[in-house]
């Protein structure tokens, strides 16, 4: 199996790359964009080929169209203003390129640097249409990855496009999110912590499994510990939990045992009667009344996890440890993020991933304090789960 490109392996000088970005940027209801931070890495690989003498075609998707056509809320357009800023230069945005008759030429005369309008706006886009991608892959004469929180999907844009051109390789972004997910992965740092919440068992399973040989401690929050607990036997009231998945949080725990790895669950919680309702009460974990539900870990919980992160030379986290959303229930994400950074301070490497605890990161304003913020969620559990993605594995061939 050949390795996988980087851009320092391609001259890109009179070329054409055609680069799948991830400019999903969020926007506030008078389409403005309300953190920039996708767009502002994804540039770098663009900024690249420009200054070696390339041009670019930059695709990307934004939000969730239906798939069948324009809508003003999503299109890139909303983007275009800022992309031209950052890039110094006039930005073309072309729209209706799956066309027989379109032809990319005439826009790259007049700009360096050509916007396809949001490829999700093409059913074809998310189907991995055959014609879309070979359309796609005619645009340029080096395809270029670099939308990481993508890669885990088959679509036409980041898998079947690398079918119908030869020249491929990983843009900065991506060897960025390598690097780090590897150092995570790999280097000889202990103890490795990881700091798992948020609501599904059934998403993270496959990452806990492959996590359970290489760290030596799980923190578990979120209503993800409701469905531990309940399957230890604890009365969690009200609480979500995941009725099919309390077999697999037994198995699991089984497996942390076998492997020396301690699981730590929260014991205390935050409740109330819904989370609409701020009459809040704190109980054990194992004790929650049958009207109650759980809706952030407790002070006692605080403090269990605070020692077990301080004490950590290595930590992953993804997901939050409560409804964060909302204030009365937000402490304990809070709390988390402020101990992961403190550690960071202390020399521990730390890798924060998933929409969620990075958007808790950004609140909290402690961005810089982490080691590493990565650009994925589904994509970044992935990676950690198999080591590769869907996409990268083709860029291999
Ligand atoms: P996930 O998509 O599995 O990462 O879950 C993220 C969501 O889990 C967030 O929207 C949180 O509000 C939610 N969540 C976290 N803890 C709880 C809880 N104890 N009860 C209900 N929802 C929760």
């Amino acid at each position: 199996m050949m390795k996988i490109k980087k851009l320092n392996d391609f001259k890109f000088k009179g070329k054409i790359a055609i680069i799948r970005v991830d400019f999903n940027v969020p926007l506030d209801k008078e389409l403005i964009i309300t953190d920039s931070t996708r767009i502002d890495l994804g540039i770098k690989s663009v900024k690249y080929i420009l200054e070696n003498g390339g041009k670019c075609v930059v695709m990307s998707h934004l939000g969730r169209p239906k798939g069948n056509g324009y809508e003003r809320k999503f299109s890139l357009e909303n983007i275009l203003d800022y992309l031209s800023y950052k890039l110094n230069r006039k930005v073309s945005l072309v729209k209706n390129y799956f066309d027989d008759k379109f032809k990319i030429d005439k826009y790259l005369k007049d700009s360096e640097v050509v916007l396809l309008e949001n490829l999700r706006f093409y059913s074809e886009e998310k189907e991995n249409d055959n014609n879309f991608s070979q359309k796609l892959a005619s645009f340029g004469d080096i395809y270029v990855n670099d939308a990481f929180g993508t890669c885990h999907r088959k679509h036409a844009s980041t898998y079947g496009i690398v079918n119908y051109i030869k020249n491929h390789c990983i843009g900065e972004l991506i060897e960025n999110e390598i690097i780090n997910i590897n150092k995570v992965l790999h280097e000889n740092k202990r103890p490795f912590t990881a700091v798992l919440g948020g609501a599904k068992v059934s998403d993270k399973i496959n990452i806990i499994e492959k996590l359970i040989p290489i760290v030596d401690n799980i923190i578990i929050g979120g209503a993800m510990a409701n469905t531990f607990i309940k399957s230890n036997g604890g009365n969690i009231g009200n609480s979500l939990f995941e009725k099919n998945n309390l077999d697999v949080a037994i198995t699991l725990q089984k497996k942390a045992l076998v492997n020396n790895v301690q699981i730590f669950l929260p014991n205390d919680f935050i409740c109330s009667k819904s989370f609409e309702d701020f009459n809040t009460k704190v109980f054990d974990s194992n004790n929650i009344p049958k009207e109650y539900s759980s809706f952030d870990i407790g002070d006692q919980s605080i403090k269990l996890f605070k020692k077990v992160i301080l004490n950590s030379k290595k930590i992953i986290w993804n997901g939050p440890m409560g409804v964060f959303e909302i204030d009365n229930f937000s402490k304990g994400t809070y709390e988390i993020c402020n101990f992961i950074a403190e550690s960071t301070k202390n020399g521990a490497f730390s890798l924060v991933g998933g929409g969620d605890s990075v958007a808790s990161v950004k609140k909290n304003n402690k961005q810089k304090e982490i080691s590493f913020i990565s650009t994925g969620g589904g994509a970044l559990i992935e990676y950690l789960s198999n080591e590769t993605l869907p996409s990268l594995k083709l860029l291999k061939s």
